[in-house]
């Protein structure tokens, strides 16, 4: 007997914008509730400013009990460890399970973690942020040179903030620096890098780690005791041997009305779906959360469901750490204070959205 008639599991960008819209007026009838694993749901744009020290974590992170209150939603807390798929049943750490009529799935990805063959150097993902944030503050009282791994979004903005902050700060990318992005934006980027210290290796992939030394399939390329890894991202452990098809990527196969190709019970949104023609990042998550809200009161009142489609164009800001920002659109990039204002807006904007 199903616990729930709706369960939404993680507060993603996609399930803040839902919640959002039922506290609006719009919440289907029904037993529903949100599982997550912390009573506060982190918001990554504010990260960079948070580590650069011109944010408190306060204003980085959204509180869910009075967003789910005003939605008439339950607050369930604990940490999903493994999905049946096929009986819509989880498993929680603690070892509780819990059972839907209707699963809607947005946990995020997980950074990919290069293979280490031995001990020696420290490693650190910068998910889950409050893990990493309690490492990062122990890090902080002991500076040692340090490398990232991951050359998109979220690993420059991350190197721009913490450059003052340790001796030596290289950056890895796979590819180019913000591969997807505007050749401008790059440029611009690359200078800020250079500007404050950090050396930028793109087109260096990094295989494996071995003691304190870091390796491309070309041999050794950086030593050092730290590491922090921003990379792409992959799915977490628990969606793979669920039992959904997953796209060749690992992720959740979902189609145009955001349920699984082979579970169409399951609802997939943000980072951990994957869904043709959508690349994965906070704004097409943010998208998703309009038709997600709409299909998931279709599905509870028996009704047809709307289709998401995926927009390529999108407005990115990236934080610079210095109270700038790099603005990217449509090919056409610009840079300054004028852009930090705008991103700082922009985020300030989100939070208070989802204040319930
Ligand atoms: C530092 C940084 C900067 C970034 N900058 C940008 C940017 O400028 N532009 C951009 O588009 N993207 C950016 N990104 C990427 C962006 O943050 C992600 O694409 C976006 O957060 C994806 O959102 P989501 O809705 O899929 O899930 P997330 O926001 O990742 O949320 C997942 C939720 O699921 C919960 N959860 C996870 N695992 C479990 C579990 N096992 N059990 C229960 N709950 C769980 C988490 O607590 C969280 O509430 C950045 C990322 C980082 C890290």
């Amino acid at each position: 007997m199903p616990n729930h008639d709706l369960l939404l599991v993680g507060a993603g960008h996609s399930h803040l914008g839902v919640l959002r819209r039922w506290a609006r007026g719009q919440r289907p009838p029904g037993r529903l509730a949100l599982l997550t694993d912390s009573a506060h749901a982190w918001y990554a744009g504010r990260l960079p400013g948070l580590l650069a020290g011109r944010y408190q974590e306060a204003d980085s992170r959204i509180e869910l009990a009075p967003l789910c209150r005003a939605a008439g939603v339950e607050l369930l807390l604990g940490e999903v460890t493994g999905l049946d798929a096929n009986e819509r049943r989880l498993t929680l750490a603690d070892g509780r399970t819990l059972q839907a009529s209707w699963l809607s799935l947005n946990v995020g990805a997980a950074p990919a973690t290069p293979e280490q063959r031995s001990g020696g150097m420290q490693v650190l993902a910068i998910k889950p942020f409050a893990a990493f944030l309690a490492t990062w503050g122990e890090w902080q009282r002991d500076p040692q040179p340090l490398a990232i791994v991951g050359g998109g979004a979220a690993g420059v903005e991350v190197a721009l903030a913490l450059a003052e902050q340790v001796p030596e700060l290289s950056l890895f990318c796979a590819g180019s620096l913000l591969e997807g992005g505007s050749p401008g934006l790059r440029l611009r980027a690359l200078g800020h890098l250079r500007q404050r210290g950090v050396i930028g290796r793109e087109h260096c992939p990094v295989s494996h780690v071995d003691g304190q030394t870091l390796y491309s399939d070309a041999g050794s390329v950086w030593e050092g005791p730290r590491l922090l890894l921003t990379s792409g991202s992959q799915p977490l452990p628990w969606l793979i041997h669920s039992g959904m098809a997953c796209a060749d990527d690992g992720f959740i196969q979902v189609g145009s009305t955001l349920q699984s190709h082979s579970h169409p019970r399951i609802f997939a949104s943000g980072d951990c779906a994957s869904l043709a023609d959508a690349p994965r990042n906070a704004w097409q998550a943010t998208r998703q959360a309009t038709r997600l809200a709409a299909n998931l009161v279709a599905v509870l009142q028996e009704r047809p469901l709307l289709r998401y489609r995926p927009s390529r164009q999108r407005v990115l800001l990236l934080a610079t750490g210095d109270g700038g920002a790099l603005l990217d659109w449509n090919g056409w990039s610009a840079g300054g204070r004028l852009c930090g204002w705008w991103r700082d807006l922009r985020d300030r904007q989100f939070i208070m959205r989802h204040q319930g």
